[in-house]
């Protein structure tokens, strides 16, 4: 990897006390024949690390193992939208606090975030084992339109990032690139979510409830 693949924004809060640039130099070393990789790696314009909206330390972690089993799971927050860098890195935050103070969980559990600015914002990452759909966390990797939308579409700006997204996991084969499947968080739990205007328009996304077997 090229160092300047590697996330510097050092300089930004040197005195965090909680350890900013420990967070953005963290390395994981999966299983011995896996690659290591590098927290904070920024492989789009819009991607934004957890180093840069200062993400709390997870309480743990559990490999995710490429690619996924089945694919990638859609979701909305049920919770506020959000236009720009400052408003959705307060989201961001806010789930996070809710997911491991509420919830009690390790970390916040979406793989990825993303907002009406059309940055997709790290959770748990592409490595890392979500929790944010019970029984599928080992088989899906999960992102969050940040929002509620029962009625309302997200703006094309986050649609088009939701797409990215995925678009990359396919490239760098964290999904099955050969095939793979999109769901919508109903479709595998007893929820709503991602509410129904955004499962409408799910229905027409590539790979949308595909059959790899
Ligand atoms: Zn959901």
């Amino acid at each position: 990897m090229l160092p300047s693949e590697i996330f510097t924004g050092i300089s930004m809060k040197t005195t965090d006390a909680l350890g900013y640039t420990l967070r953005a130099e963290l390395f994981f070393v999966s299983e011995p024949e896996s690659q290591t990789f590098v927290k904070g790696q920024i492989w789009a314009e819009n991607f934004v690390p957890r180093a840069h909206w200062e993400a709390r330390l997870p309480l743990g972690i559990d490999n995710f193992h490429h690619p996924a089993g089945t694919g990638v799971i859609g979701h909305h927050t049920h919770w506020d939208r959000c236009y720009d860098m400052i408003d959705c890195i307060k989201e961001v935050k806010k789930v996070q606090d809710y997911h491991m103070d509420g919830n009690g969980w390790w970390d916040i559990g979406y793989n990825f975030l993303i907002g009406e600015d059309g940055r997709i914002y790290e959770g748990r990452g592409f490595h890392i084992q979500g929790a944010h759909c019970s029984g599928w966390n080992t088989q899906t990797l999960g992102f969050t339109i940040m929002g509620s939308f029962i009625s309302d579409l997200p703006n094309e700006r986050a649609l088009n990032a939701a797409k990215q997204l995925m678009a990359e996991m396919e490239k760098r084969n964290f999904i099955d690139e050969r095939c793979w499947s999109f769901f919508g968080h109903r479709d595998k739990g007893s929820t709503t979510c991602p509410g129904d205007r955004l499962y409408e328009e799910f229905k027409g996304w590539k790979n949308f409830h595909r059959e790899c077997y």
